[in-house]
């Protein structure tokens, strides 16, 4: 899979992607990226990028005609994504088909975004991380790729993780413990691993896990339930 990033900011890239099983993906080439400077496409002594908003208003807006430029210097852009807080929030399940492109063209925003004409020329599709604004689309998009990276083919090893992760069924995933089975806290609590996990008895081992991603998902995500009533395996909450 092929990332091209359009961004003013080339060198934040790949950041921590460089490092642990990504790092190690990237070496065999189980993924690739560019960088495009976006101020490498803008014109005069200055080099503007950005403009003031028609209209008026706080700030500065990144103009359609430098970043088509950049745009088209991408050889081959596949699917293109604008990082947005106003885009669709990127889910798991988006993740999964996101990794069917073989390539994606990121365009990370600064300063109070983007001049819209250029996602409505060129079919951006906006992707928002979350509900808060950050200063940039360069972390969004680090974290889109981390989301898709660690899916494809032979990346985490053991395929068998993915499938049991939150959100991969619909719920948040249970809860892990590993030796020693009891652990005395510098605080002075001793703490026991729950019996259930040392029976050796699998179906209670699953069904205590079931139980423990349904009531987590109750507790921490209702809203999970709601929407993916149809994905769970374990029976909905009912108001
Ligand atoms: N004025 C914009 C708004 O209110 O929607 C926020 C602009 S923000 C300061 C600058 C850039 O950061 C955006 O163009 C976008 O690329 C990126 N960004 C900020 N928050 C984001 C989020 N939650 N998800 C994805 N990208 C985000």
């Amino acid at each position: 899979m092929h990332f091209n990033l359009l961004t003013l900011f080339p060198e934040m890239f790949p950041a921590t992607l460089g490092l642990s099983l990504s790092g190690k993906a990237l070496e065999r080439g189980d993924w690739s990226y560019n960088a495009v400077n976006i101020r490498d496409f803008a014109q005069g002594v200055h080099k503007n990028v950005d403009d003031t908003p028609f209209g008026g208003g706080a700030g500065m807006v990144m103009r359609a005609d430098v970043i088509e430029k950049s745009l088209l210097s991408v050889p081959t852009t596949g699917h293109k994504i604008y990082m947005s807080p106003r885009g669709k929030p990127l889910t798991q399940a988006r993740a999964k088909q996101l990794i069917t492109h073989d390539t994606l063209t990121i365009l990370c925003g600064r300063y109070e975004g983007v001049d819209q004409r250029v996602l409505d020329a060129h079919d951006f599709e906006e992707i928002s991380i979350g509900d808060y604004v950050l200063s940039g689309g360069e972390p969004a998009a680090l974290i889109l790729m981390d989301a898709c990276i660690r899916l494809l083919p032979g990346v985490m090893g053991n395929t068998a993780t993915t499938d049991e992760e939150s959100f991969s069924n619909g719920l948040l995933e249970y809860p892990h413990y590993t030796r020693p089975a009891t652990w005395e806290s510098a605080n002075g609590q001793s703490l026991d691993v729950p019996e259930v996990l040392t029976s050796g008895n699998h179906k209670r081992i699953n069904d205590w896990r079931e139980e423990q991603s349904l009531k987590l998902t109750q507790e921490r995500r209702p809203d999970l339930l709601d929407t993916n009533t149809q994905q769970n395996t374990c029976k909905p909450a009912q108001d």
